[in-house]
């Protein structure tokens, strides 16, 4: 199993929205895909209609397991309406984490270990990041094969981006050796210069790791995250899914 780890040190970027439409692009491709919710604002477990507030099991479990009291995550998956796609729920006491295990040795490597468990049951994993440098977002990071950082295409938003790479620069010595970092520029509206404007700064300073395309602006998101499904269920044809299918297949090509 792959894992694909949607990172951002800023919030409304577009992860959720890209953890659940690169979902939908490989579950239309026939891949099997487990999704991890590491936001404890639980915004991706919302999106696929579970009530995370009263969910048994999530992957709080995970993290709170011990050498005597072992957490089997099988017992947290959850089955979506997204043919082949599970679903590993949040919990708000995610947030508790930080506070808990600070920089305690070897919490860094929970979900990787955690997934091990899963063997060849799911084809890739995507995980979706909280915006916050913690014990979440390291766990989200160290187990990955490639990184996804959806960018919005507008002036603050760059400064986020410099701000996630620098982490990601002193995080490399405990990623994996082949990781994939791919910034995305999403929510981008060609009618708006400051889009453009922002577009073309970071193809200019962030060449190595730009993806070459880039998400539109597209209404169906909205429509798309009413019905708790990805793009491409509501709307087949649409530049949004038609971006997020673009996306998907350049991760398959490097990353899968
Ligand atoms: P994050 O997870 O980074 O906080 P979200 O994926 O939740 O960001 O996106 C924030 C908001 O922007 C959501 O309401 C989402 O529907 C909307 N959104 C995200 N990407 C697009 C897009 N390409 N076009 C239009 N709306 C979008
Ligand atoms: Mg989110």
């Amino acid at each position: 199993m792959k894992v694909w780890t949607v990172v951002n040190q800023k919030g409304g970027v577009g992860k959720t929205t890209s953890t659940i439409s690169i979902a939908g692009s490989l579950s239309a491709q026939g891949y099997k895909v487990l999704l991890l919710d590491l936001d404890p604002h639980a915004s991706l477990t919302y999106y696929l209609g579970f009530d995370a507030e009263n969910l048994t099991s999530s992957l709080y479990d995970v993290f709170c397991q011990t050498p005597s009291e072992p957490f089997d995550i099988k017992q947290a998956l959850q089955a979506t309406k997204i043919k082949n796609v599970g679903l590993l729920p949040s919990h708000i006491a995610l947030s508790t984490l930080d506070k808990r295990f600070g920089t305690a040795p070897g919490k860094g490597l929970v979900i990787k270990k955690a997934l091990e468990q899963l063997g060849s049951q799911f084809d890739i994993a995507i995980i979706d990041c909280p915006p916050v440098l913690g014990v979440l977002m390291v766990n989200g990071l160290v187990a990955a094969n490639a990184i996804v950082v959806p960018t919005q295409t507008e002036y603050l938003a760059l400064r986020g981006l410099d701000r996630m790479l620098q982490t990601l620069e002193q995080l490399k010595p405990t990623l994996q050796d082949e990781v994939l970092t791919l910034v995305v520029a999403t929510l981008f509206d060609r009618r708006v210069n400051a889009c453009l404007a922002s577009y073309t700064k970071m193809r200019d300073n962030y060449k190595a790791h730009m993806w070459r395309g880039y998400i539109p602006v597209d209404t169906k998101f909205r429509d798309a995250s009413q019905q708790g499904l990805p793009i491409n269920m509501i709307v087949k044809d649409s530049r949004g899914a038609f971006a997020y299918d673009k996306l998907t297949n350049e991760l398959l090509k490097y990353a899968a």
